[in-house]
């Protein structure tokens, strides 16, 4: 059925072809999907550059940096409105390295993290995690650490920087397997830093890369000198190689041996140290996700596993993305391929609505200027225009009634509670936030007692992006104020009789959210403390699953 499909939509031989399983796992096995994840300012921006400078995505340094200004000046909308274009486009790519096809997913690195940040995360196979070398750990560093880890998945670090004064690099190991408690795998190792930067000494093939600084050069073009021991490496840098072995025996001794098993449980990250902006250690960075990070591996739905070489199509929404137009209302659901190949044109299955829906319109994300695909496999993000009916957590299948799992909401930490100016319009506040609440832009509380709605978000910048929203697309002039809660927290419980004493006698301080579970909104750190102590019989989480 699925080979009849794509023959008829398509009409060419290979599409029919396309389906033979052989074909897709052959497709599976050479794709790797990853996001990189670091605080503000660490080089995540120059980083994705260089890579895709490396593997011939693009041609020229630079052609990221829209991405620079898309880091939005948190008050002016039609700013954000005008980077979007940009953001759909660069938030997602797509490009070949040794014959393998690498989808980068880019994760918002500014203080205004959303959600989306950590619900891309869901849609990664690995990640690769960029540290200042100056700073070491930072704070949204360990919060995205905490998401990747909810999943085990695999994580390349990338110490970056180095060509200036940092952090001995002995102690850099140590704060991140004390703070982010995982396991540290130096695969090179720096030679100097900042002035007296000489380049690194990769551990497992026993070789030297000299650094020179320059920031258009292809990574191919540093020197390799074999052995450390090599007599050129000590006339050239006598003292620093004096010094480089001291420090080799003290990183065989006193750091993990990489471990590839460990490394994909999630228990193990290989650490490279490099400088993105001489595009300097690039090139080991992608031959280690080439080489070691996972394909695309199963995956958990409602029903069963699913895995990635079945030759039906399926896949789930992980983000929604407000297209450029808002006068259209159009929207952007970015679908993860989980399963089966999937063609332009082909009919699917929208699980949550039971109807059918042709693909026809298909956003692809290629970084480099060659054809559009026009067929994706496990692994892959395609983007989906939609007029509003898809929401984050949909799955699509060819067909079987299987419902992708795993997808959270977190637990917001920035409330607001929502008044409006024009009281004849709150109908149309009430459709509004329904639909950004289904679509994910933010979390909407009803609190048991009153008729206020709280608004709940994990970065500031949500809630400017739904009051522009509710002026732009429901004509609602909304305020909002500060509400006094710290934090949420999903209830529940076996013992419905507990649940429902909780609910009258918390009352003032529970809600229930757009998807109808019940919430407790804390006042404080204390108060939520207290609260969990004095009902032991109740669950609260910090996380949801898509309903
Ligand atoms: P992001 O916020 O993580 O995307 O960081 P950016 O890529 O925008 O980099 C932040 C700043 O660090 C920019 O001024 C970069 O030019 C600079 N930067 C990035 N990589 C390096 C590097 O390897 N060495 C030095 N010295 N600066 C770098």
């Amino acid at each position: 059925m699925a080979t009849e499909n794509a023959a008829t939509t398509s009409g060419t031989q290979d599409a029919a072809s396309g389906n033979q399983p052989a074909q897709i796992a052959r497709e599976v096995a050479r794709r790797r999907t990853f996001g990189i994840i670091s605080h503000p300012d660490a080089g995540k921006t120059t980083l994705t550059e260089k890579l895709l400078l490396f593997s011939g995505a693009i041609q020229l340094a630079g052609t990221v940096k829209g991405r620079k200004s898309g880091r939005h000046a948190t008050s002016d909308w039609m700013d954000i409105e005008k980077q979007r274009g940009i953001s759909v486009a660069s938030s997602v790519m797509q490009f070949e390295f040794r014959d393998h096809v690498i989808n980068l997913l880019d994760t918002p690195g500014h203080q205004d993290f959303s959600e989306d940040t950590y619900r891309v995360l869901t849609a990664v196979d690995s990640a690769l995690m960029v540290i200042d070398a100056a700073k070491g750990v930072e704070e949204q560093t360990i919060k995205l650490l905490d998401v990747c880890r909810m999943r085990n998945t695999p994580i390349v670090t990338f110490m970056n920087k180095l060509d200036r004064e940092t952090r001995d690099p002995l102690e850099l190991l140590d704060e991140v397997e004390s703070v982010l408690k995982i396991e540290c795998a130096p695969v090179t190792w720096p030679i100097g830093m900042g002035k007296l930067f000489r380049g690194v000494y990769h551990l497992l093939n026993d070789e030297v890369m000299l650094f020179k600084a320059g920031e258009e050069k292809a990574d191919g073009a540093f020197e390799i000198i074999k052995g450390i021991d090599n007599p050129r490496l000590m006339e050239m840098f006598p003292l620093e190689m004096e010094q480089l072995k001291i420090e080799v025996e003290l990183v065989h001794g006193a750091s993990h041996p990489f471990d590839l098993q460990r490394f994909l449980d999630g228990k193990q990250t290989p650490v490279f140290f490099g400088s993105a902006i001489n595009n300097f250690g690039v090139r080991e960075i992608l031959s280690s996700l080439v080489e070691w990070a996972p394909p695309p591996r199963g995956r958990d739905a409602t029903v069963r596993e699913v895995e990635p070489a079945e030759p039906r199509f399926s896949g789930f929404v992980f983000k929604i993305q407000a297209n450029m137009d808002p006068a259209h209302r159009d929207r952007i659901a970015f679908l993860r391929v989980c399963s089966g190949r999937f063609e332009k044109g082909m009919k699917v299955k929208h699980l949550r609505l039971g109807r059918e829906v042709k693909l026809s319109q298909v956003v692809t994300f290629m970084a480099s200027s060659r054809e559009q695909v026009e067929e994706a496999y496990s692994g892959d993000i395609i983007g989906l225009p939609n007029h509003g009916n898809m929401q984050i957590g949909d799955s699509f299948s060819e067909g079987e009634m299987l419902s992708f799992t795993g997808i959270p909401y977190f637990a917001p930490e920035l409330f607001r509670v929502v008044r409006i100016r024009n009281p004849l319009k709150t109908k149309q506040l009430q459709k509004g936030l329904q639909q950004l609440g289904e679509e994910g832009a933010v979390q909407v509380f009803k609190p048991v007692l009153g008729s206020d709605l709280i608004l709940g978000a994990v970065g500031v910048l949500q809630f400017e992006v739904v009051a522009s929203r509710l002026m732009n697309e429901y004509g609602v002039d909304a305020m909002f104020e500060t509400a006094s809660i710290s934090s949420a927290r999903w209830v529940s419980s076996d013992d419905k009789k507990a649940l429902s004493d909780f609910e009258q006698a918390l009352a003032p301080n529970v809600a229930y959210d757009a998807a109808g579970n019940l919430a407790y909104l804390a006042t404080s750190s204390v108060n939520l403390r207290l609260t969990e102590e004095r009902w032991p019989k109740l669950k609260f989480h910090a996380t949801r699953e898509h309903a």
